[in-house]
């Protein structure tokens, strides 16, 4: 099997490792629990982040005009 340069979070591990991608997702390859691909303090900065930015951010509405140019 290949693993990639990619990070992502062990939760038994406690840290950002390595893993494995396999058919039902990825997988430590220190312990083989599933990764994450943030811990938990981390998602919830970047879940932070994004509300942050929602409003500001000139990409947002950068794309929020692209799709209403789509039709549908
Ligand atoms: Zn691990």
């Amino acid at each position: 099997m290949q693993y990639y340069d990619e990070i992502k979070w062990c939760e038994s591990c406690r840290s950002y490792v390595n893993f494995l991608l396999s058919l039902k997702g990825s997988y430590c390859i220190e312990c083989g629990s599933e990764v994450f691909l943030f811990s938990k303090e981390d998602m919830r900065d970047f879940r932070k982040s994004l509300q942050e930015d929602k409003d500001k951010s000139p990409m947002r509405r950068a794309m929020k005009k692209r799709a209403s140019n789509k039709k549908g």
